[in-house]
């Protein structure tokens, strides 16, 4: 379909070398102008279909993420360069959580008639860093112009490595949960600016085998929960002294009277990982961890099925409670 971008300019990037872009052929050449796909691309923007190079062995990973104004994101909080940056960060995030290489990426946007050029430059300009940084090319996309808000749907493909993918389903009775970084109150500003654990991840599971990982973004009580759903409902408990709290979780804390080990459980949006080893490789993983990382063994998978919380001596359940998009009081 033909969007309608005839009437916008841009009053960005104009300068001497560049001309005003205007309409969607415009957009996207003026995209393609800046985007220079590495030897992992045999053919980028331009074509029907973009033709992709993955390594000899390796599995394709593939996930999609969409972020949508009113729902996700409001412009009073957030610049179009922020949502473009976090558009990326979570689909990442994802590659992330099963020790994948991220190659490629493919951009969906709906954009708001009337500054349809503007948004789109300025979440390519957040975005495109971000996909530098992490040796991500961006290999084509989609452009509409309606009269409704903004929305940006990413499209990510990545790679297995030699050690193959860390699936959610295989968690064992024994083993031990680990978190890489301090959790809760990313409200605050933190879940605008998430920082995708990819690195961290591919070494962590070169220096010992990972049997199952997550990405946090429901909440650390609701994603363990999806770890042990699809591990065949083993149970887990966690010690509530060992759950490492982010100082923004401090702070919200003190202004709406939850705790912040409630805010580290049940906020959404951390990004950091939550993984599943043998008790024997602990040892191994922390001395050889990345040196920047801090890891906190927050609990144990155990037989009984459930979750559950050491609190001063005292094991109590735990209710999962992570934010559900579908859930009637959300929608
Ligand atoms: P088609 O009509 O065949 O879908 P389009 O005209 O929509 O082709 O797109 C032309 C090319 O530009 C394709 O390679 C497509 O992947 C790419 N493209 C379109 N929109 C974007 C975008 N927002 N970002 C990156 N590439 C895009
Ligand atoms: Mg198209």
């Amino acid at each position: 379909m033909r969007p309608d971008l005839s009437d916008q300019k841009s009053q960005r990037d104009v300068g001497p070398q560049e001309p005003i872009v205007t309409g969607e052929f415009g957009l996207i050449d003026w995209v393609r102008s800046r985007t220079r796909p590495g030897a992992q691309t045999a053919l980028g923007i331009g074509d029907d279909c973009a033709l992709l190079r993955v390594s000899p062995g390796a599995e394709v990973l593939a996930t999609t993420d969409m972020l949508i104004e009113g729902r996700h994101f409001d412009f009073d909080d957030a610049t179009p360069e922020q949502i473009g940056f976090k558009a990326l960060a979570v689909n990442l995030s994802d590659i992330a959580a099963m020790a994948g290489i991220p190659r490629f990426a493919l951009i969906a946007l709906a954009l708001p008639r009337g500054r349809a050029v503007e948004l789109a430059q300025r979440v390519f300009a957040g975005l495109k860093p971000l996909a530098e940084r992490f040796g991500v090319d961006l290999v084509g996309g989609d452009t509409n112009a309606w009269d409704g808000p903004l929305v940006i749907s990413v499209t990510l493909l990545g790679e297995t490595t030699a050690q193959g993918a860390v699936r959610r389903s295989g968690a064992k009775p024994g083993d031990l949960i680990v978190v890489t970084g301090p959790l809760g109150g990313s409200l605050l500003g933190r879940h605008l600016r998430p920082e995708p654990r990819v690195e961290e991840a591919l070494a962590l599971h070169k220096i010992a085998k990972l049997h199952a990982m997550i990405d946090l973004s429901d909440g650390l009580a609701s994603d363990l929960a999806h770890i042990l759903d699809e591990s065949g409902s083993p149970g887990a408990t966690l010690n509530a002294d060992a759950i490492p709290i982010h100082a923004d979780a401090e702070t919200l804390a003190s202004r709406d009277g939850r705790t912040p080990l409630d805010h580290a459980l049940n906020d959404g949006e951390d990004f950091e990982l939550c993984f599943t080893i043998h008790p024997d490789d602990a040892g191994l993983l922390i001395d050889q961890r990345p040196a920047h990382l801090t890891l906190s063994l927050i609990g144990t998978i155990d037989e009984t099925p459930g979750l559950r919380l050491r609190v001063s001596g005292e094991v109590v359940p735990l209710a999962a409670q992570g934010f559900d998009h579908l859930k009637p009081d959300h929608s």
